[in-house]
């Protein structure tokens, strides 16, 4: 069963007097346990739909879709399917007391890693879910692969149940289904010679695995620091060697690289990144992967539609201090572009420790501390990944209340684009409201 939240105005679920609270029991008498239920079966133009109304009373509607009329119902957010691994290296182990509270779920479901491109084990799945991805075509998966050696993954994991990942993707390929993976690069366990055999099994999948992504494990000080560590620059410099062999044969025998070092891996290794061209559709950059580059192609393509009052702003570019020494190559070009003059501020992490160096992880505190005292800008902006969908921060600090205690106007953008081009000001870009 799931439960109504919102419904649109002018919706199909409005017309047929949906409203939050409904449960939606049924489609087609077959029962909904989630919202891949409620999306898949009322896909088509007519269905018998179940529900209990929030006063308790059972319905049936007979459903006709005008087509084009969205049935505009958003679902209660669905209960979150747990981790069944203890890895080392688990960003939830390295949170922190007194967070907010789901910081502290570890999720391992691959409905979200369907519909967000969250990463996901795979190593909770029940027979049933393996039928459902088949099923409603859950393609591509993102899948953390770490290690395809049975026994360094199920040590990676801390799960001496995990099943063999080679031939669990191949189950699932062979049944139509695609993979985005990754390997979180623990030095002393998945590298070197662990490292060319998981990539060369992955390779040898076949189309199905879309890419692979090598990412160096991410600790805080409140990791198991004890049990895993940082590469160091020479261990990256060498998974990087690894990487490039595989993307250079991909490129050979498929056309397309297919294996992607992380930007943190180049950062750490001190070696440049990549080309744009190299990342394709930069399908993993939400994954850190390409992020450098896809900035700088945004920028490029904005050509001349920047908004015209920028000349000889002082623009504040907040990030985590992981971006900080690559964010030079974005913003130049991007001064060159809009007149403006940048000031790139990194901020430490103030919650997870100075070893937590992602943009998307800084406290509003942190942001409200690095600005303090700032009225020498006319513009910060901040990274929009820093903040949920109802615009607060790790440490739930909303925007506004962030906006409201600094003396400078504070901007979210992903992209810059998305904050200084003419439309953004149109169409009002995400800004505090100080
Ligand atoms: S798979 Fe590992 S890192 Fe991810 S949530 Fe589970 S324990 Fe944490």
């Amino acid at each position: 069963m799931v439960r109504v939240h919102a419904v649109a105005p002018d919706s199909l679920g409005a017309a047929l007097g949906l409203s939050p609270g409904t449960e939606l029991i049924a489609v087609n008498g077959r029962a909904l346990e989630d919202f891949l239920d409620w999306e898949f079966l009322t896909a088509d133009d007519r269905f018998m739909l179940h529900v209990k109304s929030p006063a308790g009373e059972e319905i049936e509607y007979d459903v006709e879709r005008p087509e084009g009329w969205p049935m505009g119902v958003t679902l209660e957010p669905p209960r979150i399917r747990r981790c069944a691994n203890h890895c080392d290296f688990c960003f939830v182990d390295g949170n922190p007391a007194a967070l907010r509270s789901p910081l502290y779920i570890r999720d391992d479901d691959y409905r979200l890693s369907f519909r967000y491109g969250n990463f996901a084990t795979l190593t909770n799945l029940k027979s049933w879910d393996v039928e459902r991805i088949i099923e409603y075509r859950l393609s591509p998966l993102y899948v953390s692969v770490h290690a395809t050696d049975l026994t360094v993954r199920r040590w990676l994991l801390r799960n001496p149940e995990a099943p063999e990942v080679v031939a669990q993707l191949r189950g699932l390929a062979e049944r139509g289904i695609a993979f985005h993976t990754q390997v979180v690069l623990v030095p002393g366990v998945n590298d070197g010679a662990e490292l060319e055999r998981t990539l060369g099994d992955l390779y040898g999948l076949g189309a199905p695995v879309l890419s692979v992504s090598v990412v160096p494990v991410a600790l805080t000080e409140f990791s198991k620091v004890h049990l895993v560590r940082p590469p160091t620059r020479d261990e990256c410099r060498r998974a990087i060697e690894t990487v490039g062999r595989w993307s250079t044969r991909a490129v050979a025998e498929r056309g397309a690289p297919w294996c992607f070092g992380a930007d943190d891996l180049y950062l750490q290794a001190d070696e440049p990144l990549p080309p744009a061209e190299w990342y394709g559709e930069f399908e993993q950059r939400e994954n850190g992967v390409g992020a450098v580059r896809y900035l700088q192609t945004r920028i490029a393509a904005a050509g001349d539609t920047w908004s015209g009052d920028l000349a000889g702003k002082r623009i504040a570019v907040v990030t985590g201090t992981a971006m900080a020494s690559l964010m030079p190559q974005v913003v130049t070009p991007l001064a060159a572009a809009t007149g403006a003059q940048f000031e790139i501020v990194p901020l430490e992490n103030s919650m997870f420790g100075a070893s937590v160096t992602t943009a998307g992880l800084l406290p509003g505190a942190a942001f409200r501390a690095g600005l303090a005292g700032r009225r020498d800008l006319d513009l910060a902006l901040l990274p929009a990944e820093a903040v949920n969908d109802d615009l607060v921060f790790i440490d739930d600090l909303h925007v506004d209340q962030l906006a409201a205690d600094l003396a400078i106007p504070v901007r979210l953008s992903y992209d810059f684009v998305d904050a200084l081009s003419e439309s953004s000001q149109a169409s009002g870009a995400r800004e505090g409201k100080g």
